[in-house]
């Protein structure tokens, strides 16, 4: 009786008596009680009517009861489908009506309008304050459950895409495809039972749940679980802990705090950083202030991760490292390999790639080769030695007179100038050229002008790439997980061009 991801991540820790989670409130969990956790949620589940192969939706606070959830959905043989906590109503049906789930899990202080939106399907909650029903039912409920028999190739989890250039599609991910990727990522990054690891993202997005996570179970190592990035609690708990996963804004916000220090981390082993790019300058000013070399990987959501910086060996600034092992990829011109050192559409196989995109077997079709190599939409470029750096997303590149314009290129540039921040290069329309370019900047010294930095772009690059216009503003446009969204910019600059 297998099932292939619960036996790996969690029976295997029944009988473990070491910490697995400490909460914010200073107390622990341990593995088997964990374990035993998942059981009394499986229980509810198949109570609420949960049925092997049956999705179930959650949208609830970072809880421990909340990772148990997973783990329970995994137990009783169905589909882990977690919602950003940031959708809005509208939202939330587009979702469920796509996902026809089984069960809905949400947090308790917006029952009643979920509840609206489920119709005839049951509605379950989760509470910071532990009062959620779901918790409540599972307390008396017994703690072992007789585990449901899913093999390699079932489906554990629906994942929506962030929604940074569209509406979110569903990836179906199996068994194989999350328990391959851990495991790859736990040995490359070699975490262990020694290790204890701060984490800080949320946990319906891949980096939360399947990175941080099930590398962790597959270890046994110990998490400070925080229901989000706050500087004080990471400084606080950095000189205790060995492992940080983080996005790229989680680094800025602690360089901009001077009481972090290399003092600090002394005792850290390892900082992951991916979901976004990483400044080659924050790379730099981290290694500066704290002799670590932050080690950023690149993955997606469709594809667990696909590519690392080496644990041992260098770890380039602005590149995302090697095809992680069992990972092939290549990279490509209308689904042709390019030479080395060219621009091509990054393409990925392996037994981490998905299953297709729930409920649209035409964007399944278009972006999974009948080869097995699943076209990412992101462009990047692969020296001699196989050393990958992402350029870009496709739908991003700006074509203007006939010239392919990489946005990094522009942004690189026009991040270097003293007193910008960061910046993000678009394409709108034009009548002549097809598209222009436009740069939006965001500042940390006002002294700094659009005409000054212009002035500063134009002599480094070619002049079909300089921008149109400098729009200076306070903040780019930016999705749940941090992402700018250049279709949002595109939008609202067409017009006014
Ligand atoms: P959608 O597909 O709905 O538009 P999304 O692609 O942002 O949203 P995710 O699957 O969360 O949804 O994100 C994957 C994307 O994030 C990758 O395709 C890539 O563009 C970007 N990404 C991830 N890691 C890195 C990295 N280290 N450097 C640059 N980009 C990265
Ligand atoms: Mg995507």
């Amino acid at each position: 009786m297998t099932n292939t991801l619960y036996d790996a991540l969690f029976a295997r820790h029944a009988q473990n008596s070491a910490i697995f989670i400490t909460q914010d409130d200073g107390t622990n969990v341990t593995y088997a009680a964990f374990v035993a956790r998942i059981a009394q949620l499986a229980h509810v589940l198949t109570g609420a009517g949960v049925r092997p192969g049956d999705r179930v939706v959650v949208q609830a606070p970072k809880l421990t009861d909340t990772i148990a959830l997973y783990g329970a959905t995994l137990q009783v043989g169905a589909v882990y489908l977690p919602l950003n906590t940031a959708y809005t109503q509208s939202e939330l049906d587009y979702f469920i009506t796509d996902a026809a789930p089984a069960l809905v899990v949400c947090d308790a202080r917006v029952e009643a309008e979920i509840a609206g939106i489920a119709g005839q399907t049951p509605v379950l909650t989760l509470a910071t304050d532990g009062t959620g029903s779901l918790s409540v039912q599972a307390h008396d409920r017994p703690t072992t459950f007789r585990t449901v028999v899913r093999g390699p190739d079932d489906l554990a989890a629906l994942l929506y895409t962030s929604g940074t250039t569209g509406r979110s599609k569903g990836a179906m991910l199996s068994h194989k495809n999350l328990l391959s990727n851990a495991q790859t990522l736990t040995d490359l990054w070699q975490i262990t039972d020694a290790d204890r690891l701060i984490h800080a993202l949320p946990i319906f997005h891949t980096h939360g749940l399947f990175v941080a996570l099930n590398t962790a179970f597959l270890a046994g190592a110990q998490v400070r679980l925080m229901a989000a990035f706050d500087v004080d609690s990471i400084l606080q708990e950095l000189p205790s802990s060995t492992l940080l996963m983080g996005v790229p804004t989680f680094y800025t916000r602690l360089l901009n705090d001077t009481r972090f220090t290399g003092d600090l981390v002394k005792n850290m082993r390892l900082f992951v950083s991916g979901s976004a790019p990483l400044l080659a300058e924050t790379h730099t000013a981290f290694e500066a202030r704290t002799g670590h070399r932050i080690l950023e990987r690149y993955g997606m959501t469709e594809t667990n991760m696909i590519t690392s910086n080496p644990y041992d060996g260098e770890r380039v600034a602005g590149t995302v490292g090697y095809p992680l092992p069992g990972t092939q990829v290549r990279i490509t011109d209308n689904g042709a390999p390019v030479a080395a050192g060219e621009v091509g559409m990054i393409e990925v196989r392996g037994d981490n790639v998905f299953q297709g995109y729930w409920n649209m077997p035409e964007k399944t079709a278009e972006e999974l080769r009948a080869d097995g190599f699943f076209i990412t939409g992101d462009l990047g470029i692969q020296t001699e030695d196989g050393r990958i750096s992402i350029v870009g997303r496709q739908k991003d590149l700006i074509i203007s007179g006939g010239y392919n314009i990489y946005p990094k290129e522009i942004e690189d540039v026009i991040n270097d100038i003293d007193g910008v921040l960061e910046s993000a290069v678009f394409g709108i329309p034009h009548p002549d050229f097809g598209e222009s370019v436009l740069a939006s900047v965001v500042l940390d010294n006002d002294d700094v002008t659009a005409d000054s930095i212009a002035s500063q772009v134009a002599p480094l690059l070619a002049r079909f790439k300089h921008p149109r216009r400098y729009i200076l503003t306070d903040a780019l446009p930016r999705n749940a997980m941090g992402k700018v969204q250049k279709n949002v910019l595109r939008a609202a600059h067409s017009a006014k061009a």
